[in-house]
């Protein structure tokens, strides 16, 4: 292989240009030509396709987003959308391709795959959502963003004696809520993957106002539902006054932290060696600390489930 593509595709996150810039040193450095796809899939179907050098990426390690910038194509959700996407590949002489994305992104890989065009995936997405890996790059930045958000709102609700619902991203994923709810010292944690009991919730916060708590924080995932309801719900049934804050978009952006940039960098850069050993239809990924990769197919077919002990210990210590 002597020219690869890369490209960020749907939901950006923090780490995503440190991928891009591992994967672009990391082939030049094999002397492999790199290209950038702007735009994701949908700049690969119209051609914004472009030589990148050692020095397009520098310069960007340390900046969120995405260089590349990124889009939601439904287009290449169609063979004839994919056909034109392999016939820019094949116009640039491209050979392989890196997709860092989310689970969309990786459907799209395994179907170019399976046209006979090799890719790798890169997990990149704050949800910590992807099979297969331990983390995922831009998760460790969401993370931070959202225990700064805690710790500020909990300096505000403690001045003012209240309970606050802090609504964080995670339709169907509840690492972010479960990951900053630890960390944070929240007293419930609301997630996708496990039924809440209001009522537990509601003791609970009366039994720490009992014994002269001043601050309560509740994390929800916004997959559960909506920040606001659930507050209405805990005010009306505590009568403690209650206030809530729906973090939204700030958690997708921001300076990656040093873990993202490092994860990312060897994700990337082992992306590129395992599509210049011919191996397309993978993913990448860190497991217990080791570079691993999968079969695509096989990670697209399992779920993503958050961490059942964490979990447990996290109502443990909020007792
Ligand atoms: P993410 O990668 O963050 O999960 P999306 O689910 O929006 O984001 O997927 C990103 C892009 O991947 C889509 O806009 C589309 O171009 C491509 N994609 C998603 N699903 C498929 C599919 N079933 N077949 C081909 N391409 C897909």
């Amino acid at each position: 292989m002597k020219r690869i593509g890369v490209l960020t595709s749907g939901g950006d996150s923090p780490g995503m240009n440190a991928a891009v810039r591992a994967v672009v040193r990391k082939a030049i450095y094999q002397e492999v030509e790199v290209f950038g796809i702007y735009n994701g899939y949908s700049g690969l179907i119209s051609g914004k396709i472009e030589k990148l050098e050692l020095g397009s990426v520098g310069d960007i390690i340390h900046r969120g987003g995405t260089k590349l910038y990124t889009a939601r194509c439904p287009e290449f959700k169609t063979i004839e959308g994919r056909k034109k996407g392999i016939a820019q590949l094949e116009k640039f002489g491209i050979e392989g391709l890196v997709v860092i994305g989310g689970d969309g992104s990786y459907m799209g890989a395994k179907k170019l795959t399976e046209m006979g065009f090799p890719c790798v995936g890169v997990p990149g997405t704050i949800d910590n959502d992807i099979p297969g890996t331990d983390f995922t790059i831009g998760f460790d930045t969401a993370l931070n963003t959202v225990i700064d958000a805690i710790d500020k709102i909990r300096d505000t609700a403690t001045s003012h004696e209240r309970t606050y619902v802090v609504e964080v991203m995670g339709r169907h994923a509840g690492d972010i809520a479960l990951w900053s709810g630890l960390a944070g010292g929240a007293e419930s944690i609301l997630i996708p993957e496990a039924d809440y009991d209001m009522g537990d919730i509601v003791s609970k916060l009366k039994r720490g106002h009992d014994r002269g708590k001043k601050h309560s924080i509740i994390i929800v995932a916004e997959g559960v539902g909506s920040g606001v309801d659930i507050g209405e719900k805990i005010e009306r049934a505590t009568g403690l006054e209650t206030r809530v804050s729906v973090l939204g978009y700030i958690q997708r952006g921001g300076t990656p932290t040093a873990a993202d940039r490092v994860l990312a960098s060897r994700l990337g850069a082992y992306a590129v060696e395992l599509l210049l050993e011919g191996k397309g239809g993978r993913c990448v990924g860190i497991q217990s600390n080791e570079l691993v990769n999968h079969d695509i197919l096989e990670i697209l077919d399992q779920k993503h489930s958050v961490d059942q002990n964490m979990y447990k210990l996290s109502q443990e210590l909020s007792i």
